[in-house]
């Protein structure tokens, strides 16, 4: 067996990153944009001692679960890896996935998840979900300006303007740019040189408040005809916020420190509603927030009124609790929870983020919200020595229930064993990561609570991306 040999693979699991697996004279090999059932010809590319990786070649007999790819990039591209998967099928794919992770890496067992998962929150539509885009700039071969994608693992650009989970005005803006830059003679940023100027287009749209918001990542501080680009943008109807960020630095995090606003407001608006959580229909309520474009905000903003409802259901507040959010970004789920809250304090590492939490408590007038500015791991230890010490409240000390929300590597150790400490009656943990949540449960649990409550929420169809909330009680003792 060498590289290059064409292989016959049945098709029998698939990996997180949602390569599919088959087996070839005992050896296991990856093969992206395949589905369970499939029976394929693949290319060896590559072979490691016991495993390997091929090429999808030929599709000898496709899987029932099989479906034409929506986008003519997915295969290309590195944002989509289930587009070949029928949406009930990469469902139950995510379903498998926090179930395994739970099991291997969280210590469950397979009957005690039965007891306590509940079906995944599937999307209505997935396709077009995405509220936000981060486009890079640069070259293709001719050396014209484009926008595009990533393709998959590489950071070389598939031109594209118009990406099939995105919003249809990201097409009219991409090409308003690029012909701003064309006319202009403005320069695409080159990660090999670190030369040109414009790095990145985000565009956020608000999908109630129907505004947008447009921000360039320039690799300066000044845009030559900046004042041409906002004219011709302006147009879009729609159009509420332009902005430079600014970002010199060499490296791949998308945005920098400083963000100059060059037409229209600093912000735009979005509301999200609360849903019943017996068949996720819309109640009238809602909440309203401005977002700043370094503030993370959900990307799929009809999911996400189903994860918060979740998260509201699981939280049982009766209006007299006090509650920890941490990571609370703009303080959407804290403000979802303060309606039926007594007191909600709110925990965030990015200083403009806390700021539209605090406006966004105002605007909807919330006066019984707090937010505080740090680490998780910081601020919740420094509160908890200083209650104790009796420089703060009690009710920070013993919270009736603390949520958490962490970025994809999960809550740090000193915010886990402060939340210990403090003895919620109950934890409602986000996760973005099923596979450090797993292994935060298994923390949570050595500590005295129990997991009550699972479920996926799909925030990322086409992906092998997941959400899950979990409802976690502090056993009797
Ligand atoms: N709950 C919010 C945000 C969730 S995303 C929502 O649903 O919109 C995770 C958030 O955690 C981000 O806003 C990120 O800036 C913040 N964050 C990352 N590390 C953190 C830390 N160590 N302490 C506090 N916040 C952190």
């Amino acid at each position: 067996m060498q590289k290059n040999d064409m292989i016959e693979l049945t098709i029998t699991d698939l990996s997180v990153e949602g390569s599919g697996i088959g087996k070839f004279q005992g050896m296991t090999f990856f093969v992206k944009d395949t589905v369970i059932g499939d029976v394929i010809f693949a290319k060896i590319m590559k072979l490691k001692k016991n495993y390997g990786y091929a090429r999808l070649m030929e599709i000898k007999e496709a899987s029932p679960n099989r479906v034409e790819p929506h986008c003519v990039y997915a295969r290309a591209c590195g944002g989509c890896q289930l587009q070949q998967m029928s949406y009930e099928s990469q469902l139950a794919f995510k379903e498998k996935k926090i179930r395994d992770n739970l099991i291997r890496l969280g210590g469950f067992s397979k009957e005690e998840l039965y007891e306590v998962m509940e079906p995944v929150v599937g999307m209505e539509h997935p396709f077009g979900y995405r509220n936000k885009a981060q486009f890079p700039v640069g070259y293709d071969r001719d050396g014209n300006v484009v926008t595009g994608f990533y393709a998959g693992r590489t950071h070389n650009i598939i031109p594209n303007t118009d990406c099939a989970l995105g919003v249809p005005v990201n097409r009219m803006v991409l090409e308003t740019v690029l012909s701003y830059m064309r006319a202009q003679r403005v320069s695409a940023y080159q990660e090999a040189t670190g030369k040109g100027l414009v790095r990145h287009v985000l565009i956020r749209c608000g999908f109630d408040s129907k505004e947008i918001m447009v921000c360039l990542v320039i690799n300066g501080r000044e845009l030559p005809g900046e004042g041409k680009l906002a004219e011709m943008l302006k147009k879009i109807p729609g159009m509420t916020s332009i902005s430079l960020n600014v970002n010199t630095q060499k490296t791949n995090v998308i945005l920098g420190r400083e963000t100059r606003t060059i037409w229209g407001r600093d912000t735009i608006k979005d509301a999200l509603y609360l849903r019943n959580v017996s068949d996720f229909s819309r109640t009238g309520k809602k909440t309203v927030y401005q977002i700043s474009p370094q503030s993370f905000y959900q990307v799929n903003p009809l999911q996400t009124e189903k994860l918060y409802s979740l998260v509201l259901d699981y939280a049982a507040l009766t209006g007299k609790e006090t509650v920890w959010d941490l990571y609370c970004g703009i303080g959407t789920i804290s403000l979802f929870l303060a309606a039926n809250a007594r007191k909600v304090y709110g925990v965030e590492i990015v200083p403009k983020a806390v700021e539209d939490a605090r406006k966004n408590a105002r605007l909807n007038g919330i006066g019984n919200a707090e937010f505080f500015l740090g680490k998780a791991e910081e601020v919740l230890p420094e509160f908890y020595g200083r209650a104790k010490a009796g420089g703060a409240k009690e009710d920070m000390l013993h919270p009736d229930v603390i949520v958490v929300d962490p970025p994809r590597k999960g809550c740090d150790e000193k915010c886990l064993d402060t939340m210990l400490k403090m003895r919620p009656g109950r934890i409602v943990y986000v996760s973005c990561d099923s596979a450090t949540l797993a292994r935060d449960l298994r923390v949570l649990k050595g500590g005295g609570y129990e997991v009550r409550k699972v479920r996926g929420v799909d925030q990322f169809g086409e992906t092998v991306h997941v959400e899950t909330v979990c409802l976690l009680s502090r056993k009797a003792q």
